[in-house]
This record gives structure tokens, C-alpha cells and sequence, in this order.
């Protein structure tokens, strides 16, 4: 039977290492808080480099067995493991609102789409093959074989706290590899619950390692598997410095590297568009979490001859938005996710303003709910002179940019070292041809603004990073390729 948690019981303060629940050696605690009402949930353990150690011997004590189970143990693993997940969507949801602040139905939304790479790789273990090379000479066979890569250490953002590391871990427990983890400091509470559904499940002690850590602390605790040679592979999604900074300071072990850094997401809507669509697009793909994913579109381009028409639609869709605290079930937008966000959103419109955007809707921080809402936002005249130009404003603002031509448009677009998602709207089919053909990304939504599955590639290129999460490529990151040749056969 699938058991069914109380939010209590899935609440889990220590780091989970070897099958066990311990805290941090030193017994350093740290807040996680309700970025809705700034109150503490619980004082999780602040690890450091002596947990990461111990993680990582954990780790590497469960490794031969494990990657020694038939691909179809691991499948049922992780299909009780979906199956926990999916019985307790309620209370995991409301545990992602709670700490990471987005609407009820986007929490509950965000465990459905965590558990379908739960489900997802739970297939993919049982179809990892490899070659058999037509043959070179008589006497000799060739073939490839897939082997795990051995521990995986993964290393998650808060936007996402649930659906981040699940597709992380799941496609790394299918290959058969072991574990360590550290979720972000702002969400760490979604992920412990996790890795306890995934214990409940069956995942041997062990396989799967969990430490938690205050953003200082992050630093000597992940430095001790970036130089630890028995880590193969770091799993990453983050920021671009932050990516930057782990592939250099692993670069002694070459580790092999999933890069899922930010994104500078360009939208454009050309005048043959349908408007109608365009908009609904960019309200779900910009509006999800409150604007705080690295798809989300961070610079519209709107064709002259539709500019202000599409301001206008744009700006009564989006002053409808419904603004407040996942506790109230009509919440839309929530809170952002800490200051530091809501002081960056702040500063990028009044940089915005006062290089002469022009406010269409918002535009100003809602105090009277709390410190952390900022009203979501359509700013016209747009340009690159702006900072919400270049850098990701991770937040409910839309600049519109106007332009002419197609060249332009594209041109603008790809002017960015960014490579995540981009998004175009058009009814012509020679321009979505050229156009999908021309954006430098790894994501392109034609027409569409809702892109995530995991039956699809995810991941960038440029300085959006490398690697797949997700779809059949989804587990090549966590395997490499023996070449087997045997002689002498005749
Ligand atoms: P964000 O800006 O969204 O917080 P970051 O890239 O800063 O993105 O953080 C993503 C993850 O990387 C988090 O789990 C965070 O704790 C971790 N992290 C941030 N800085 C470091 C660092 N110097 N070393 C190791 N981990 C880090």
C-alpha cells in the first residue's frame, strides 16, 4: 500500500547519509523561512565538508552493489518511488509553497511534473543498450557497452525545490549510479522529504545521500566533492557564475559536467502572429512561479505594426493577476523568493524608468502584503541600454522592445552570451523555419509557451551551459561508454 504523510512526518531536519538521518557533524543549524511571512519553518543542518565527506564515503560504500541490481530492480524502485510521490502531491505541494512561496496549485502542479522523470527514467533503466560493432575482422568482435558513471554528486536552485532534483536523481539512480545531493539553502525541506519517499521506497542506505547547507557553508562542502576523485560527475542547475566556478574548481579530477545555468529568454511576436495566442503564451510561460524559472522570457520583441496593440492586451491580462500568499487559494503571483530578489526586480525597473521605459501596468513593490511582492509588471519602450537587457530580472516584469524586421529581431535576440530558451510567435511557415533555424538556443517554443516535459531534452548552449535532463538522451549524462573488443575467436 502507498502510504499517505502527514506534513509533519515529511518535515525532516538532519542530512540523510547511509540510510540514516544524522546532523551535521558539528551540529551547526541554519533558518529556512516562509518567504511569505519572513516566519522560521524549521532550523535545518548546516553542514560542511566533513558531512560531504561523509556522504560521499556513504556513497561510494553503496556503489557495487548497486550498480550491480538488474536495470529492472531499479525500475521498481523508482516506480514505488513515483507512486509515493504522486499519493502524497497534496502535502508535498503545500510544502513547496511554504518554503519557496509559489501558488498552491503550482506546487501541487510542480510535484506531478518532479514525479513524471520519477516515471519517466523508471523506463529508461530498462532500455540502456549498447553496440554491437559490424564486424572489422573475422576473429574479432567489437561492442559498447553503458556503464554508470559511478557518484553523482547534485546540486539544486530553489525555484523549482521538488521537480530540480528529481530529475536529477532519478535518471542517476536509473543508470545505477550512487549520490550525494545538496538542495538550495532557501528550499532544502522539499528535497529532504523526498529523499525520505525515496528511502520509504526501497532506494538502498547509501545510494542516496542528502546534506543540507547555509549559502556560506555551500562553499566547503561542495569544494570537498569538486576535489573528490571518487565523485565522477556533478549534476548542476544555477546560476552561470556559480557553473563557472564548479567547472574550474573541479577541473583537477575532469569530472564530467551538467551545466543548467540562466537564461536571457527572447519572445518575439511578429506582426502575422496571432495575437490572441502570443499573449496566453507569454503569460504562461512568463508568469509561472512568478517569473522566477530560467526559461521565462526576459526580453519581448514586439513587431511595430502590432507593438501597442499587443502592450494593450498584455497590460489588462496582467493587471488582472491576482497577487498574494499561497496560503490564500486565489493566488496567482507570489512572493518572491527572498530580498535579494525582490531588490534586483526593484532595481532593473527603476533603472528601466528612468532610461525612459514607459510603465503599461506595475511597476512598484506591494508592501502592504509583505516585504517580498513586487506587482507584476509591463514596461513599454524598452532598450538595450537597460540592465534588464542583458542580465535575467528572475521576476513578473515584461519589457517590451520594439522592432522592425525579422533580421533585427533575430539579431537582438541571439545578442546575448545566454543560450537556455527562446520563444517566437508567427503564422508564416517559411519565417518559423527560418527563424527556429537561426535562434541560438537549446529551446525553442514556436508558437507555444509552455515547453517543459520530460519526454523532451531540457538544457542550453552558449553560456546556458551543456548537458540534457529529461527525454531518451536524458541518461547519457550519467553513463559512459566502455569499447569491448575480444580477438582470437576463430
Ligand atoms: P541562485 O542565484 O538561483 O541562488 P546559485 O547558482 O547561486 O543560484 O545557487 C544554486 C545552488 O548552488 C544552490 O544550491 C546554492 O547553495 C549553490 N551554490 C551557490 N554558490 C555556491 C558555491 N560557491 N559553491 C557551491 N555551491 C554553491
Amino acid at each position: 500500500m502507498t502510504r499517505i504523510f502527514e506534513l509533519s512526518e515529511l518535515i525532516r531536519t538532519d542530512n540523510f547519509i547511509g540510510g540514516r538521518w544524522v546532523p551535521a557533524a558539528d551540529g551547526a543549524r541554519f533558518a529556512v523561512t516562509d518567504p511569505a511571512t519572513d516566519e522560521l519553518i524549521a532550523q535545518v543542518a548546516d553542514s560542511g565538508a566533513a558531512d560531504a565527506r561523509a556522504a560521499t564515503d556513504a556513497a561510494a560504500a553503496a556503489l557495487p552493489a548497486w550498480r550491480e541490481t538488474l536495470p529492472k530492480t531499479r525500475a521498481e524502485i523508482l516506480r514505488r518511488w513515483h507512486a509515493l510521490i504522486v499519493a502524497n502531491q497534496d502535502v508535498l505541494g503545500a510544502l513547496i509553497s511554504r518554503e519557496q512561496g509559489k501558488p498552491l496549485a503550482e506546487g501541487r502542479g510542480e510535484v506531478a511534473y518532479g514525479a513524471s522523470y520519477v516515471a519517466w527514467f523508471a523506463e529508461e533503466a530498462t532500455r540502456i543498450y549498447g553496440d554491437l560493432i559490424p564486424q572489422q575482422q573475422r576473429g574479432k568482435r567489437m561492442s559498447a557497452v553503458k556503464e554508470p558513471i559511478g557518484i553523482v554528486a547534485a546540486i539544486t536552485p530553489w525555484n523549482f525545490p521538488l521537480a530540480m532534483i528529481a530529475r536529477k536523481i532519478a535518471p542517476a539512480l536509473a543508470a545505477g549510479c550512487t549520490v550525494v545531493g545538496k538542495p538550495a539553502e532557501d528550499t532544502p525541506l522539499t528535497a529532504s522529504a523526498l529523499v525520505m519517499l525515496a528511502h520509504e521506497a526501497g532506494v538502498p542506505a547509501g545510494v542516496l545521500n542528502l546534506i543540507t547547507t547555509s549559502r556560506e557553508r555551500a562553499v566547503p562542502a561542495v569544494a570537498d566533492w569538486l576535489h573528490d576523485a571518487r565523485v565522477r560527475k556533478i549534476t548542476f542547475t544555477g546560476s552561470t557564475a556559480v557553473g563557472k566556478y564548479l567547472a574550474r574548481e573541479s577541473a583537477d579530477t575532469l569530472k564530467k559536467l551538467s551545466l543548467e545555468l540562466g537564461g536571457n529568454a527572447p519572445f518575439i511576436v511578429f506582426d502575422d502572429a496571432d495575437l490572441e495566442a502570443a499573449v496566453a503564451g507569454l503569460m504562461v510561460s512568463k508568469f509561472r512561479n512568478g517569473g522566477q524559472t530560467c526559461v521565462c522570457p526576459n526580453r519581448v520583441y514586439v513587431q511595430s505594426g502590432v507593438f501597442e496593440r499587443f502592450a494593450a492586451l498584455l497590460g489588462e491580462r496582467v493587471s488582472a493577476l491576482k497577487v498574494g500568499p499561497a496560503s490564500d487559494e486565489r493566488s496567482q503571483i507570489g512572493p518572491m523568493i527572498n530580498a535579494r530578489a525582490v531588490d534586483k526586480i526593484a532595481r532593473h525597473v527603476d533603472d528601466a524608468l528612468t532610461r525612459g521605459a514607459r510603465i503599461v501596468t506595475g511597476g512598484k513593490r506591494l508592501t502592504e502584503l509583505g516585504s517580498h511582492y513586487y506587482a507584476p509588471t509591463v514596461l513599454a519602450d524598452a532598450d538595450p541600454s537597460m540592465q534588464l537587457y542583458c542580465e535575467e530580472t528572475f521576476g513578473p516584469v515584461v519589457p517590451l522592445f520594439r522592432f522592425e524586421t525579422e533580421s533585427e529581431a533575430v539579431q537582438a535576440a541571439n545578442a546575448t552570451p545566454y543560450g537556455l530558451a527562446a520563444y517566437f510567435y508567427s503564422n508564416d511557415i517559411k519565417r518559423i523555419e527560418r527563424v527556429s533555424g537561426a535562434l541560438e538556443a537549446g529551446i525553442v517554443g514556436i508558437n507555444e509557451g509552455a515547453l517543459s516535459s520530460e519526454a523532451a531534452p531540457f538544457g542550453g548552449i552558449k553560456e546556458s551551459g551543456y548537458g540534457r535532463e529529461g527525454s531518451k538522451y536524458g541518461l547519457d549524462d550519467y553513463l559512459s561508454i566502455k569499447y569491448l573488443c575480444q580477438g582470437n575467436l576463430q
